[in-house]
């Protein structure tokens, strides 16, 4: 047996995936690769990867629908590669099972920070509730207690109205991964004002009021332009 993590490498510019490939490698991954959809779908369920870099723009087919698929049966921490200008592409891949995603090009530095809260849910193991269902969250010096809907900043109990906290749980729930605008106006809201992005601005407004050092620069409540907010826990 390996417990070496590994991931799985779907993307058909060459160039991109010997960069990827190094990156990986050097911080312990073993690395399979895959130049299509096809080819990665079956690599995917040979190899069955703690992690997949999929490029969303394949020859042989849309990585949105290889998400969907994917996410029939796998786990796997995703995270997407996708050109700069396509923030709905961004905003479906996550809607579809994307953990995270790239905006190309990138660095390895970057790269690198994704692939750590890959990493991490890849060491809390598989199934069960290391989807952060449970438990506390920490950030700061802020805790959320999850199970009873209780936060705290310097030990002591922060009021929320309730759509903040819901918001906030929302986050918590997938702290380190971004959530894209649709899914927390869902989550939050309902299904009826997913397009109601000015609601996640102003409540993001008050959470950064009740718990930034300096809510005019956020380091934990990260606004993910034109996609979606991620909650930026230390790892
Ligand atoms: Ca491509």
């Amino acid at each position: 047996m390996n417990d070496k993590p590994t991931a799985l490498l779907v993307e058909d510019e060459p160039q991109i995936r010997r960069f990827v490939r190094a990156a990986l490698e050097d911080e312990g991954w073993v690395v399979f690769e895959a130049s299509g959809c096809r080819q990665g779908l079956i690599a995917a369920g040979t190899r069955q990867p703690d992690l997949v870099v999929l490029d969303l723009g394949l020859p042989d087919g849309d990585g949105v629908a290889f998400l969907a698929d994917l996410r029939q049966w796998s786990r796997a921490f995703v995270i997407v590669l996708s050109a700069r200008t396509l923030e709905s592409e961004k905003v479906r891949a996550l809607d579809a099972g994307a953990d995270d995603y790239l905006t190309k090009p990138f660095g390895t530095a970057e790269l690198m920070a994704r692939v750590r809260s890959a990493l991490r849910r890849q060491r809390q193991g598989h199934g069960g509730s290391g989807d952060g269902q449970s438990g506390i969250v920490r950030f700061g010096q802020v805790a959320i207690d999850l199970q009873a809907h209780a936060v705290t900043r310097e030990g002591r109990g922060v009021r929320l109205a309730p759509t903040e906290y819901r918001l906030l749980a929302a986050l918590a729930k997938n702290a380190g991964r971004v959530v894209s605008n649709p899914q927390l106006l869902r989550e939050v809201w309902g299904q009826h004002s997913i397009n109601n992005a000015h609601y996640l601005r102003i409540y993001m407004g008050h959470l950064r009021r009740k718990l930034e050092d300096d809510p005019a620069q956020p380091q934990y409540l990260i606004t993910e332009t034109g996609v979606g907010y991620r909650l930026a826990v230390p790892l």
